[in-house]
This record gives C-alpha cells, sequence and structure tokens, in this order.
C-alpha cells in the first residue's frame, strides 16, 4: 500500500467522464452556418491539433477547507470540472490564405514582447501563405486617423524587430468607437485582426468580434493579451511579466546597495501593479532584498503601533538599513484622489511611492532619527526593454498560436498559456475582473515568510 506508485490520470481524477460533463468555455466561431467553407491545411506545422483536445482548467483538489489557499478558491472543496480548447495548428482550416488580409494592432501602455508578438504572427501568417499584412499604427486611433496610413508587413519588415523594445506599430489610448473601428476594417477589407494589449483592448477586441456577428462578417478576432501586471484571470502568466521582475532586480539592487551604505539607509522602489501586485510580490521573493513588500490586495497603516513605519523604525535599529517595495496601486487610500482619468478612461492613480518617501522622511524627523531615504521609480524603464528569453519563447508560442486560432475559424477568443499547455479562451471569460494576488495564497504569505515583515493591520 505504501510503497511509490507511479502516479496516473486515472487515479487522480477515478470519477473524470472521458466525454467532459461541463465545457464551459464555450468557443466561439464567426458568423456559425453562413461560410461554413473548410479548407484542407497545408502539411507545414508538424502534426495538428484536434479540435475536441483540451487542457483541465484547475489541477488542485483541496481535500479539506482547512487546506492553506482552499478557502478562498474553492469554499466547499468541490471539485469542478472546466476544461478549455487547446490552442494549435487545425488540419481543416476555415479561411483560404489568399482570401485573408489581416491586421495587427497594438494598444494600451508598452510591454516587453510586443515586437516578439507581431514578429511571429506575421512569420506564421505568412507560412499559411498569407500575402496581405498589415500593421495598424498607434493603436485603435489607426483606424480613424486619415493621417496615420497602414503598414505593410512582411518577414523582411519585422526580421530582427524582437531586438529591441517598445512596439513596432506604436500603441495609443482611447480613440474611435466600435462601429467605426468595423466601418475601417471594412473599407480597407481585414477579414482577420489580431489584437494586442490589455483588458481594455480586449473589451474593445470583444466588441469589434461582436460587432462584425452582427454585420454578419466573416472576420477572425483574436486577442494576444498583453499585460506587464500579469493581471489576466486564468493564465499562469502574461508576457512581458517574467522580463518586468528581472529588470525589477536592477532597481532593487540598487536601493538594497544605496540603503546599505547609507547611514540608517532607507530604499523605497515602486514597480508596476495597478491592481494587481504579481510584480511586486515576485520582484521581492526573487531579490531576497525586500524588508517590506506592499501591494494593492493587502490593506496597510503607515502610522501607529502596527504601522509601516514604525516597522521601518525597527528595522533600522536592528539592521541599519532597509528596501520597500511597493506596487503602483498600493495604499491608494492615502494619496490625494484627483479623480483624473486617462484617454481610455482608466482612474489616473496618486503616487504612493512619493507620498511614502515623504511620509518616511516626517516620520523620522519627527522622532529625532536621522534616515537617508532614497525612492527609486523605474517604471518606464522596466516596460521599454526587450523581452528576455522565456518571454521570448512564450511571445513567440502565443503569436503562432493567434494565428492558428484565426485559421481555425475562432473569433473573439485570445490565447494563453494554462497548467503549462497553450490554449484558447472565450475573451469575456479573462476579462471580466483583474487577476488578483489573493492574500491567503502560498505565494504571499511565502513572500512574507521572505521578507519578515509583519501584518501591518
Ligand atoms: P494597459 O494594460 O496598458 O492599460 P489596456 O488595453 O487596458 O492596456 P487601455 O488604454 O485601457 O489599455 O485601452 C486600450 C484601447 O482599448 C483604447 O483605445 C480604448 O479606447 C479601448 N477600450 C478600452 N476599454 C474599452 C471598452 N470597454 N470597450 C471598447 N474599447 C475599449
Ligand atoms: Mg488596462
Amino acid at each position: 500500500e505504501n510503497r511509490f506508485r507511479l502516479p496516473h490520470l486515472t487515479d487522480i481524477f477515478p470519477d473524470a467522464p472521458t466525454i467532459p460533463s461541463t465545457f464551459c468555455l464555450k468557443m466561439r466561431t464567426p458568423v456559425t452556418g453562413d461560410f461554413a467553407d473548410w479548407y484542407p491545411s497545408d502539411e507545414k506545422w508538424h502534426g495538428y491539433i484536434n479540435n475536441s483536445d483540451r487542457v483541465l482548467l484547475k489541477v488542485i483538489h483541496y481535500s479539506s477547507p482547512t487546506s492553506a489557499g482552499a478557502e478562498c478558491i474553492d469554499p466547499d472543496c468541490t471539485w469542478v470540472e472546466q476544461w478549455v480548447h487547446r490552442a494549435g495548428p487545425r488540419e481543416e482550416i476555415y479561411f483560404k490564405p489568399e482570401e485573408v488580409k489581416a491586421a495587427i494592432v497594438t494598444c494600451g501602455g508598452l510591454c516587453p514582447g510586443l515586437n516578439d508578438v507581431i514578429r511571429q504572427v506575421v512569420i506564421t501568417l505568412e507560412i499559411y501563405g498569407v500575402k496581405k499584412i498589415v500593421g495598424i499604427p498607434f493603436g485603435y486611433r489607426g483606424f480613424s486617423d486619415n493621417e496615420l496610413t497602414e503598414m505593410p508587413l512582411s518577414r523582411k519588415v519585422v526580421q530582427n524587430v524582437h531586438l529591441s523594445g517598445g512596439s513596432l506599430l506604436g500603441v495609443s489610448r482611447g480613440g474611435p468607437g466600435i462601429s467605426e473601428i468595423v466601418d475601417s476594417m471594412e473599407e480597407r477589407g481585414i477579414n482577420m485582426l489580431f489584437v494586442l494589449g490589455g483588458n481594455g483592448t480586449h473589451a474593445g477586441a470583444n466588441a469589434i468580434h461582436n460587432e462584425c456577428r452582427k454585420r454578419r462578417l466573416k472576420v477572425a478576432v483574436v486577442g494576444v493579451p498583453k499585460t506587464i501586471d500579469n493581471d489576466i484571470l486564468l493564465m499562469d502568466k502574461t508576457f512581458g511579466f517574467d522580463t518586468a521582475v528581472e529588470e525589477a532586480q536592477r532597481a532593487i539592487n540598487s536601493a538594497y546597495i544605496e540603503a546599505h551604505s547609507a547611514y540608517h539607509g532607507i530604499g523605497i522602489v515602486k514597480l508596476m501593479g495597478r491592481s494587481s501586485g504579481f510584480i511586486a510580490m515576485h520582484a521581492s521573493l526573487a531579490s531576497g532584498q525586500i524588508d517590506i513588500c506592499l501591494i494593492p490586495e493587502v490593506p496597510f497603516h503607515l502610522h501607529g503601533p502596527h504601522g509601516v513605519l514604525r516597522h521601518l523604525k525597527y528595522l533600522i535599529e536592528t539592521k541599519g538599513s532597509a528596501v520597500v517595495c511597493v506596487a503602483e496601486g498600493a495604499g491608494q487610500n492615502f494619496v490625494e484622489q484627483t479623480n483624473a482619468r486617462d484617454a481610455s478612461g482608466n482612474t489616473v492613480l496618486g503616487d504612493i511611492g512619493v507620498h511614502l518617501q515623504q511620509e518616511t522622511k516626517k516620520y523620522f524627523k519627527e522622532i529625532g532619527v536621522p534616515a537617508d531615504v532614497k525612492y527609486i521609480d523605474p517604471t518606464y524603464m522596466i516596460r521599454a526593454c526587450r523581452a528576455n528569453a522565456s518571454d521570448g519563447i512564450l511571445c513567440t508560442v502565443l503569436g503562432q498560436n493567434a494565428v492558428h486560432g484565426a485559421f481555425a475559424g475562432y473569433s473573439g477568443i485570445t490565447v494563453g498559456i494554462c497548467n503549462t499547455h497553450y490554449i484558447y479562451f472565450p475573451i469575456p471569460e479573462v476579462i471580466s475582473y483583474p487577476r488578483a494576488v489573493d492574500p491567503n495564497s502560498r505565494m504571499w504569505h511565502r513572500c512574507l515568510t521572505s521578507t519578515g515583515q509583519p501584518d501591518f493591520v
């Protein structure tokens, strides 16, 4: 009984039916019925993915509600089977390559890897045999601004674009309404649209997909989630996140050296994370140099016996220096709310980093303890970086799969990685709200163990 047995899927999920009972995330195809034209795909992909291949969404079963992490994810400890569609090339495709005009658009803020995805989308389209590939300049705005002409794309144009950060096509916020975008697509004859962007961009992509359906256009709209914050639901991670965590190490290490070399030095590093603290948490875990990590999901006090400032005093007294890592969306209750919004309607956040720096200086002055406070905000330097090797691979796979998804006839979908497998999601499933760090998760607890910080409430 107790000897080692090699685990087998049938042991782990004895009740799992061979046909999924809850194929919850239904895929959508453009205008079913009207265009029942399927074409054989050329033998270029070294094998095909069957349409009914699926990946299990949740792979952990908590045997008790008291197991760490169970209380938030699975309150009743009932294991609900949910499967998602496996991404990749299909044997039958829904578009004739010579009839395709594909467009790529990048919206929102910058993120490492955008050029890698653009490059791979173009290359994969060319392998399918698509001749008409264009880039829409400066986000959705490029659909309405007559000054902005579409950029012809080919392997030759994109060959080396991944060697630098940013987006070859440019990005923007705000822009035209959905029906104006679809009018423009109709005019240009675009029947495949690849949309690289965050939640806002994906809401737009889904609306474009719905509008195309309404107009009964045979158009495939496929998203590639771009969020450096890693805040897309159900996905292991999004491209750019790894690079951001890696690049943040340089800022954290500089803050550490500054703090460590000064008498009573305190370093503060602000990292990205508007509503989710994944970058701050992972960067803190990776560096081992952070004493206090503050994220939007976990409320904290600055003042008082259990506040951040009192703990900083303790750190200065006991180890002579301290380094704080704060996510940009943390402690928004402390900073002045301007009610300002950017062109896309996103709230402009108050600067928690500057506030923390000022309050720390004020506090140490008040208690008469000298402190040398230095603040580093590497945000724009990180966003503009070139993707690292692991993100480079992720971008390559996502770019290829986006094209395979469009050729398979899916629309209103986005690509992602889930439990190490590459999959397609219907857009609404992943953008209904941002994925957040679960304060009861093992990862956050590991972060607390690593920093040694107490609860600040
Ligand atoms: P980031 O993570 O950098 O913020 P994002 O995609 O969320 O990326 P936004 O600036 O919010 O960036 O949105 C990008 C584009 O999507 C803009 O052109 C905006 O007009 C459009 N957009 C945003 N929200 C919606 C929505 N709900 N419906 C349609 N379009 C939207
Ligand atoms: Mg956004």
